[in-house]
């Protein structure tokens, strides 16, 4: 059990005002993993106070000054990979090894690049008799989800801290553990105190706290749509800036002339990569009709290829969902398909033979000849189910395509990448895959319609946390 009794807040730990805590668990099994503080709104409050307190003399620093603590706190991480691989691998249920280059790859990753960007960033340009600066918006509130949480609370707290900004970071109370050794990495690499504080709890509580506080400059938010609409309408009161990363729905289209089985292939792993619960996770695959029968057919054996286990067993493919509650709600979307008359190729609601009793397994699961209209199409499941939609012709695909609330991520595939590039252009999302393209950890990573507004990642996501100042200079 790894219990943590204090927050991180103005560089001390600090006990916190209330004495309730929130239980963690192990996805893997269904037993305790630790305990942490569940804030309240005076622990949110002392955050800001020491956030704020600190923010002229960060935000005053060079870029150079700032880009060596991040460097620092990228090593910091570097020594402890291990640690936090396993550690996610639990909270999460994220098979280990890939936990390892993922979970706990990115973010060393993340903070060293930043640390570069934020070096070769031009801050200021002369347009005219002005000089337009770029400044930090200032103290700014990072609330973040579960799923790849120490991934997404980097994509936050690295360019925020690179540009100037102190932060009060909220994760998420389902998968927190984590947090705590980034805040002991940020303690080690000696922040000035302030720059950046941890206060854990409830979205309801901690979270709407943050969010509400007048103290605060801006909401940098990762989760569902749901929350992010309620983000949105408190924000609004203190017309506070928000960023907001939010679910998806993404179609992989599968063109006439595409190899088949490298597409299908491709998209399964696309759609199960951490048991579904990526926001980009492709989880309807689009292909013609006429495809349909072989389709099928290789979907269910890749499927069939996902040996699902413990997260530390190291023959495992697919671990567990994170939480109970998760696994209730994906049983009850694959409920859902069978009842609104989808085909169950494979898999089903009931727990996977041989996986361990307690933990929070689902087997991977298939629909086939699913439309468009039906549920399982339409909302993020978050777990390792996957909706096979026929269509008539190209017009038809880029229109299913299209037809979700949602726009966060894509696929296109064709033997002719001019012709994946042309249908990839008219794909409503933020990031398309032509031809299986690698994933770009300096691209612009974001959503449109209901996936939310805000890019992240890369230079991009530098630019999040940084104000226009136009100064009107007279010669
Ligand atoms: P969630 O919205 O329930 O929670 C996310 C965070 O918001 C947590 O820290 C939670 O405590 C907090 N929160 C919840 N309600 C809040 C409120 N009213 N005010 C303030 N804070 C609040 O989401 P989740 O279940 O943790 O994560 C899964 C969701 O995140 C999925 O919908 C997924 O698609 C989305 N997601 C999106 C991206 C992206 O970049 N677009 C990345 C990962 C996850």
């Amino acid at each position: 059990m790894v219990i943590r009794d204090k927050l991180f807040i103005g560089g001390a730990w600090v006990a916190p005002s209330g004495k309730q805590t929130i239980d963690v668990f192990n996805a893997g099994n269904g037993e305790r993993l630790g305990k942490i503080p569940l804030g309240d709104e005076k622990d949110v409050d002392l955050a800001i106070s020491a956030a704020r307190a600190a923010f002229d003399g960060w935000s005053g620093a060079s870029p150079e000054w700032r880009a060596g603590y991040l460097e620092k706190i990228s090593t910091g991480l570097k020594a402890r990979a291990d640690e936090i691989a396993r550690l996610i691998a639990q909270e999460v249920g994220m098979p280990l090894k890939l936990s390892a280059r993922i979970q706990a790859g990115l973010p060393i990753a993340n903070f060293a690049n930043y640390a570069k960007l934020v070096r070769e960033f031009a801050f200021e340009q002369r347009v005219g008799n002005s000089l337009v600066v770029r400044e930090p918006v200032g103290v700014v509130g990072a609330i973040t989800p579960w799923n790849y949480p120490l991934h997404q609370i980097t994509l936050k707290v690295a360019p925020a801290l690179a540009a100037g900004c102190t932060v009060v970071l909220k994760p998420s109370e389902v998968a927190p553990l984590n947090a705590f050794v980034l805040a002991e990495v940020i303690e080690t690499a000696g922040l000035p105190r302030g720059v950046f504080n941890l206060v854990t709890g409830t979205g309801a509580k901690a979270g709407e706290a943050l969010v509400k506080h007048p103290g605060v400059d801006m909401i940098s938010f990762t989760g569902s749509t749901r929350a992010g609409k309620r983000i949105s309408e408190l924000a609004s009161q203190s017309v506070k800036r928000t960023a907001l990363e939010l679910g998806g729905k993404s179609a992989s289209v599968i063109l006439e002339d595409a190899d088949l089985a490298a597409a299908v292939k491709s998209t399964v792993n696309g759609c199960y990569l951490n048991s579904g619960q990526t926001c980009t996770a492709l989880t309807r695959m689009l292909v013609p009709e006429s495809k349909y029968e072989e389709t099928a057919k290789v979907a269910v054996e890749a499927a069939k290829s996902f040996a699902v286990g413990d997260p530390l067993d190291e023959k495992t493919r697919l671990g567990p969902l994170t939480s109970l509650q998760q696994l209730e709600r994906v049983r009850g979307y694959i409920k859902k398909g069978v009842e609104e008359g989808a085909e169950l190729l494979v898999g089903g609601a009931d727990h996977p033979e041989g996986a361990p009793a307690g933990g929070y397994y689902v087997r991977p699961t298939i629909f086939g000849r699913v439309k468009n209209s039906m549920t399982i199409a339409q909302e993020e499941i978050f777990g390792p189910v996957l909706a096979i939609i026929p269509y008539k012709d190209e017009e038809d695909a880029i229109r299913i395509a299209n037809d979700t609330p949602y726009g966060l991520a894509g696929a296109v595939w064709s033997k002719d990448d001019a012709h994946a590039q042309r249908v990839a252009r008219r794909i409503r999302a933020g990031q398309v895959d032509v031809n299986g393209g690698a994933f770009n950890m300096n691209a612009p990573f974001g959503g449109f319609k209901q996936s939310g507004h805000g890019r992240e990642a890369g230079v991009y996501g530098l630019e999040e946390f940084l104000e226009y100042k136009s100064l009107q200079l007279k010669g």
